[in-house]
């Protein structure tokens, strides 16, 4: 079952957007301060560190990018989702639709 990617818009207000954090990024909003597959800061972080596949985005982010958090990944036949204990959850779908 394949929803319609949603877009997520920045909505200053609404009923359905109860989080009170809107300044918080997202965890791999740019510019990112942790590697997200490695969890390593990038300025410590060689290139190499990359896989070339997780290079192309073809796999799902391991660490927060914000803050180098473990994060909950979940991958689906569809792409993925991971999730942020502070910064929140990003979905593949979002990445497709930037
Ligand atoms: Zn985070």
């Amino acid at each position: 079952m394949v929803d319609t990617p949603r877009r997520r818009r920045t909505v200053p207000s609404g009923p359905s957007a109860p989080t009170p954090e809107l300044d918080v990024p997202g965890p791999l909003a740019e510019p990112c301060k942790f590697g997200v597959y490695t969890g390593i800061e990038l300025e410590l972080q060689s290139p190499d560190a990359i896989s070339p596949a997780a290079g192309l985005g073809l796999e799902p982010p391991r660490f927060c990018g914000q803050c180098g958090r473990r994060m909950v990944v979940q991958v689906r036949p569809d792409g993925w989702s991971a999730r942020c204990s502070r910064h929140g959850s990003v979905d593949s779908t979002e990445m497709y639709h930037r």
